[in-house]
């Protein structure tokens, strides 16, 4: 069913072609990160594809996305954030699967009363604060921590941190380095052995090659999207198109007003070509009267509001026609529109752009 071609593509030899570009640059594991729907990218499909390619961990934000995933392709997820350890019990049969962090003494505490011995079935990393203050451990907390690995022969397969700056690529990238490698000497004395070793997001990975360690966890230049607007890096190559189709056309004559608020009034006749996709498919609103889709290889600036399933855009140069595509990000003829330069125009970042795509578009994998 074609519906209302309304659909986001997917380029899969792209994301395996990033994938291994950063594994070049860093010489490291690669740890694809696949949280948020995988960017907005679709998650189970690419974990299928990444397992194919011989990936064997990835990492998600949410125990609920893992387990979405695991239901697809069995493949060892690492779970950045909180969840509540009771429900470690039902995860058994997955345990070798799911990798919990352990994000506070408290979890690790109560995690130890729900499964008894059970508890060594399962693996898990460690993280650690250097600066970002979310869900990291202390030194205080990574000790007192300790105390209770070692009572209970604890598998500790990770241990990682995360950079705040590193796209800024400013000072603190080396402060936080610097005290992630001096804490490891804590583990060291206390006989810990730890298999990966990680802190490097998209930015660190690639401008910092030379902080890597055993493994980098990637999501956005993965995508191909670019992680650091100090650098271009021309190798990564967009993963994601999102397309629609001129639905209808309308005349405007001088004075004529468009869209709900009547935000635009043309000034000239002009053509405005409909398409059916709105900010209830994750294009934002506040891109009304300023972002520009192609049509026909030509940029068409939108015209009043975006609406929940509709926009309107001027192709009166476009020679547009009803079915003709629209691109809304990604390549036409000579043309581009990349979800930076929407993210620019929306005052924010370009995994916003991405990851807020919604359900109600479906995704094309080729
Ligand atoms: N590691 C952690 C803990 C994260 O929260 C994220 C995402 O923000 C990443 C890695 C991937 O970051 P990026 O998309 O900037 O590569």
């Amino acid at each position: 069913m074609k519906d209302r071609e309304t659909f986001v593509l997917i380029n899969i030899d792209n994301y395996i072609n990033n994938l291994k570009y950063i594994e070049k640059i860093t010489n490291s594991k690669v740890i694809p990160v696949l949280k948020a729907n995988a960017y907005g990218h679709g998650k189970e499909i690419l974990a299928k594809e990444l397992k194919k390619e011989g990936y064997d961990l990835i990492a998600v934000a949410y125990l609920s996305e893992a387990l979405e995933i695991l239901k697809e392709t069995k493949i060892q997820t690492l779970i950045f954030n909180y969840f509540n350890p009771q429900d470690l019990k039902e995860l058994i049969e997955f345990s070798d699967y799911i990798l919990p962090t352990i994000t506070s003494v408290d979890f690790l505490k109560e995690a130890v009363e729900i499964l008894k011995e059970d508890i060594t079935k399962f693996k898990f990393h460690i993280n650690y604060n250097t600066g970002m203050f979310r869900v990291g451990l202390s030194k205080n907390e990574l000790k007192e921590l300790i105390t209770i690995i070692k009572e209970n022969n604890i598998q500790i397969d990770g241990f990682y941190s995360h950079y705040a700056t590193a796209d800024d690529m400013d000072e603190f990238v080396h402060f936080q380095h610097k005290k992630y490698l001096e804490v490891l000497d804590i583990l060291k004395e206390e006989n810990i052995s730890i298999r990966l070793k990680h802190m490097s997001n998209s930015a660190a990975s690639l401008l910092f090659p030379e902080y890597s360690l055993d493994a980098v966890r990637p999501g956005i230049a993965s995508y191909g999207m670019q992680p650091s607007n100090k650098k271009i890096i021309k190798e990564l190559k967009p993963v994601l198109s999102f397309k629609s189709v001129i639905a209808k056309l309308n005349e405007l004559n001088i004075g004529d007003t468009v869209g709900y608020g009547r935000t635009f009034k043309a000034d000239k006749k002009m053509i405005a070509g409909i398409v059916p996709v709105g900010y209830a498919d994750g294009y934002f609103r506040n891109l009304s009267n300023k972002a520009e889709m192609l049509v026909n290889g030509i940029r068409c600036k939108i015209i009043g509001r975006v609406s929940m399933d509709q926009i309107i855009i001027d192709v009166t140069n476009a020679k547009a026609k009803i079915g003709d595509e629209v691109v809304l990000i990604g390549k036409q003829k000579n043309e581009e529109i990349t979800s930076e330069e929407l993210a620019n125009l929306s005052n924010t970042i370009n995994y916003e752009i991405t990851s807020k795509i919604t359900n109600r578009v479906k995704r094309v994998y080729f």
